[in-house]
């Protein structure tokens, strides 16, 4: 708008100055060349000739002769006194040079020129005249008015735009502010209502898919936190239970005292299995992996062997078709708690008399793992969920096995550091079958 306002203006004050410039300069042109027929300039002569051009339009016009008095000045007619005109573009104009001055004050150009008046080479005096323009110059003003309405009704306009935007912009700026408020007050059900394609609605959509998985994994801790307290409290309360009534019995006969102490062990085992999961939970993130070589068949027939046991009591048989040629790049821990988990969830979800079965495959770049049952299953709607942290089918029947939720998370961790996948479906035997596919090591590839 500044640009507006000064360029246009000063242009055609610029083309104002030159036009004034050539005519007026034209004019004293023409006065000069008819005075230097004449030889000598005196009052008489220079007024009868000026009587005879027509300079009506000039507001002054004023002629020297060679000493600068003034011999005729169309503005002040007493000649009793003999005046000299003693200012700069006149002295200029009688050293020989032409002499224009314009300058726009006031809502008018005041313009003058001042020429020499030579006759025969020489200077016999000088013509000044002075030419007064309201005209042009209420016209350039109306010019300068006309374009300083333009930009002050252009700024209001664009003034009142801005102010509506930004209006627009911090209030819903606020709204997202609000929100994150509320759901860092602890409100993780609340949800933003913004539309919109820019950047702030997917800002807003955004922070509603953060709180999303915020609301998701607080009730996850939530549930964590119950779940974890009440299976902690049950074997801590047997543990109670057992000492307090090995101490308060007087006489308690060897073999009862050994079946209490047994008991004492095994829930204090169960307690350690389940720290030992949460630790390996916290484990699994951020923790450089080193690796070896494993021959997939030795960890599998470990993790059977250690299982026995619980299977047996279970009268569960443990079947194995192992590929002895199935290595992969891992940590032999990691492999191992993997099997572990699946192959004593298949044990702990089965029947009395039921039966598991453990497959190993190698097929060039991959190897995989099977794990089948033919025990109780898993609910199809409750398939997409087995692998989420603390997520258990049926809390009871979980509860009664020792179940906290977290084995199978351990597993899809585990195998996704290895760039693995694990599936779960159910198996042709009965129950449910558990698919791990890790990449084969091969020698001499890293
Ligand atoms: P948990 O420690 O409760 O066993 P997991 O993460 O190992 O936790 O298993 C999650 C849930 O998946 C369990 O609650 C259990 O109901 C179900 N599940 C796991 N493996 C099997 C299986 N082989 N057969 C039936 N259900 C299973």
């Amino acid at each position: 708008m500044a640009f507006i306002n000064i360029y246009p203006v000063y242009t055609s004050q610029e083309l104002a100055f030159k036009s004034k410039q050539n005519t007026m300069q034209s004019q004293a042109a023409v006065i000069a060349s008819t005075l230097s027929g004449l030889e000598t300039l005196n009052s008489e002569n220079v007024g009868k000739v000026l009587e005879l051009l027509d300079i009506g339009n000039l507001t002054r016009t004023a002629i020297t002769n060679q000493s600068a008095l003034i011999l005729y000045d169309t503005e002040s007619t007493e000649a009793s006194q003999p005046r000299y005109a003693i200012f700069p573009e006149l002295i200029k104009a009688l050293d020989g040079y032409d002499v224009f001055n314009s300058v726009f004050a006031d809502s008018a150009f005041h313009s003058s020129v001042t020429v020499p008046v030579m006759h025969h080479n020489s200077i016999i005096g000088c013509v000044y005249i002075y030419e007064y323009d309201g005209d042009q110059g209420a016209l350039l003003v109306g010019v300068q008015m006309t374009f300083r309405n333009i930009s002050l009704v252009v700024g209001a306009l664009v003034l009142v735009i801005c102010v509506i935007l930004s209006r627009g912009l911090t209030s819903r700026i606020s709204r997202i502010l609000a929100a994150m408020r509320i759901v860092r007050e602890g409100e993780y059900s609340h949800r933003m209502d913004i539309s919109g394609s820019d950047e702030l609605a997917e800002l807003g959509r955004e922070f509603n898919r953060l709180t999303d998985r915020l609301e998701t994994t607080e009730e996850m801790r939530r549930r964590f936190v119950s779940d974890a307290s009440h299976e902690l409290k049950t074997p801590l309360a047997s543990i109670r239970l057992l000492t307090d009534s090995i101490l308060q019995t007087q006489e308690m006969d060897p073999a009862t005292t050994r079946e209490f102490v047994a008991d004492i062990g095994a829930e204090a085992e169960r307690l350690s299995r389940m720290s030992e999961k949460l630790l390996s939970l916290t484990r699994l993130s951020g923790v450089k992996l080193e690796t070896v070589p494993v021959r997939l068949s030795q960890v599998i027939e470990t993790a059977a062997h250690m299982l026995r046991p619980l299977a047996g009591s279970a009268q569960i048989e443990i079947e194995l078709d192992l590929d002895e040629d199935a290595v992969t790049l891992a940590d032999p821990d990691d492999m191992h708690q993997i099997i572990f988990n699946l192959v004593e969830n298949a044990i702990k979800y089965n029947h009395p008399g039921g039966k598991v079965r453990v497959r190993l495959f190698s097929y060039g770049k991959l190897v995989e793992i099977m794990v089948e049952d033919n025990g109780i299953g898993i609910p199809e709607e409750d398939l997409p969920r087995i692998f989420e942290r603390f997520y258990r089918v049926e809390k009871a029947r979980s509860r009664e096995t020792g179940g906290s939720g977290i084995g199978l998370s351990i597993v899809a961790d585990t195998v996704a550091r290895y760039n693995g996948t694990v599936s779960a479906e159910r198996s042709s035997i009965g129950g449910m079958c558990f698919c791990v596919k890790l990449p084969a090591y091969m020698e001499g590839k890293s």
